[in-house]
């Protein structure tokens, strides 16, 4: 099914074209994709095929609006700002149903997070705009002034994931336009449909023509000429470990400034001590959220020894009262997981769970769902494992698949949760201060929560250690990686 119709005012066009200089367009190859409907595994639209050339107009009506937006207030900046933010607010349910349809996941979390959360990154960062300040040192007794510009960098690239669409790809593109960048962005192939929604109502808050410019396709094409066009200066990446380090090849030589979020497979550490009914309630979320699709879903579940049984009967229990289901039914927990192909490679580890010895405590199979029998579905499974460093607890799954182990002593828990090589974030669950301050300063990690998980303050600085990518984003981490600093050193007599 192509859908060409609307909903709540907004067009599904069975084509999603470029948004450059303002205008959509198609791609100057005339090559489209298939973009799926995974909750159904049906094609339900194209996708412009962009490669190198479109990156260059892009690129070219990015350029020329640079000297106009760099140079326009702050207030005038933040008020455009403001007002995607609030239209993204009045296209709530619209933007909310574009999702779940290119993503698989359930409307309600659509509604209550990933749009919500796309209008707050533009109104956290029209605020913060106002609020970035830069610091001035005076050398006393030597008549000399120093102070810091935080300069606009010129036509900026941002490259964003499939998994929390709009969300991410807006994460990165308003602290850019805030700090006075134009860009060339492009969302992933495989969840293009809210980044293009999101160029209509840039136009309609005036943002200026080429301010933004959306560009879809895939990674290896327009994505590859994004991160190699040699005069886009910095580039703002959220995807896989892999496709970050291939990125990082092709933009050293140029020394272009990268900022880098990348996988995850984050440990929760549960301690005997803990609340144990709001642990149990909140460890369901961070296992299975948006399918398990988040970076920092907590994957690798450790727990102490005397908790141990009765936590894996509990959790067991409460994880088979989620409802795996078609993401626009009202009570759906797990909906569709984003491709066929994401689909095979979760399952794959589950296979392999088996081969390494690993217990499958629940799920593990495929779902077929009464109407929507060809759509990516799969249970939610918790897998027992024996051995922390066996493959399914030291790669990326990244789906609903949670590992389960028993650990003794505090820097038993420690070690298992660093013994890994990416380091995003980690879950603590204790009620004791003084582990929460030993825990959360050894823990190799970007993020620390701490009785509770994704707990989200915009001005915090988000990001990961090894090879979870490099870089802080967020806040005014952002805003200066997004600003080139200058320092002006002025001698007075
Ligand atoms: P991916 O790396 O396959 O793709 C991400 C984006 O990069 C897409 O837009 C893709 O088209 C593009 N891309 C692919 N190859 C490219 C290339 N050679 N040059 C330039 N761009 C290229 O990742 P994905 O499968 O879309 O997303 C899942 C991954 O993202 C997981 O590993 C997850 O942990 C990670 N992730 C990290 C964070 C974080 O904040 N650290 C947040 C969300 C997702």
């Amino acid at each position: 099914m192509i859908i060409t119709g609307s909903f709540n005012g907004i067009n599904y066009m069975k084509k999603i074209l470029n948004y450059i200089n303002g205008e959509y367009c198609e791609p100057i190859s005339g090559a489209w994709i298939d973009n799926f409907d995974p909750s159904k595994g049906e094609v339900y639209s194209k996708i412009a095929d962009s490669n190198a050339e479109d990156i260059e107009k892009a690129y070219q009506a990015a350029k020329a609006a640079f000297p106009s937006w760099s140079n326009t207030t702050i207030e005038k900046r933040s008020n455009i700002l403001l007002k995607i933010a609030s239209l993204i607010e009045e296209n709530l349910d619209s933007l909310a149903y574009a999702e779940s349809l290119d993503n698989g996941k359930p409307l309600s979390l659509a509604k209550a997070v990933d749009i919500p959360r796309a209008s707050s990154n533009f109104r956290f960062f029209g605020h913060a705009i106002t609020q970035f300040a830069s610091e001035a040192h005076e050398s006393v007794g030597l008549n000399t002034m120093n102070f810091t510009l935080r300069q606009p960098i010129g036509v900026v690239g941002c490259i964003s994931p499939w998994n929390l669409p709009l969300y991410l790809f807006t994460w990165k593109i308003a602290p850019a336009l805030a700090a006075g960048n134009t860009l060339v962005a492009k969302p992933s192939e495989v969840t293009p449909m809210t980044a293009y929604l999101l160029g209509d109502l840039c136009t309609k808050a005036g943002l200026p023509k080429g301010v933004l410019n959306i560009v879809q396709g895939t990674g290896p094409s327009a994505g590859q000429a994004l991160v190699a066009h040699p005069n886009i200066k910095a580039i703002s990446f959220t995807g896989g470990t892999k496709t970050g380090e291939h990125i990082s090849r092709t933009a050293a030589p140029m020394f272009k400034k990268l900022s880098l979020e990348l996988g995850g497979k984050n440990p929760n550490l549960i301690f005997a001590d803990c609340n144990y009914d709001l642990m149990l309630e909140v460890t369901l979320k961070s296992s299975f959220a948006n399918q398990g699709q988040i970076c920092l879903c907590g994957s690798r579940i450790f727990v102490e020894k005397s908790l141990y049984s009765t936590f894996k009967n509990d959790f067991v229990k409460k994880v088979r009262t989620l409802k795996v289901g078609n993401p626009f039914d009202k009570d759906t927990n797990i909906g569709a997981l984003v491709s066929k192909p994401h689909l095979e490679k979760v399952k794959s580890y589950i296979e392999l769970a088996k081969e390494e010895g690993g217990k499958i405590l629940c799920g593990g199979n495929l779902v077929t769902v009464e109407g929507s029998e060809n759509g990516y579905y799969l249970e939610p499974t918790i897998i027992e494992v024996f051995d922390n460093q066996c493959r399914v607890n030291q790669e990326e799954i990244f789906g609903p698949v949670v590992t389960i182990m028993p650990f003794e002593t505090e820097e038993e828990a420690l070690q298992m949760a660093n013994n890994v090589k990416y380091g995003l974030s980690a879950t603590l669950w204790t009620s004791n201060i003084d582990r929460t301050m030993r825990v959360s300063k050894q823990l190799e990690v970007g993020i620390v929560w701490v009785n509770t998980w994704l707990n989200r303050d915009l001005r915090t600085p988000f990001g990961g250690v090894k090879n979870s990518g490099i870089g802080r984003e967020g806040g005014f981490e952002a805003l200066k990686f997004f600003t080139e600093t200058k320092n002006v050193c002025i001698k007075y007599e």
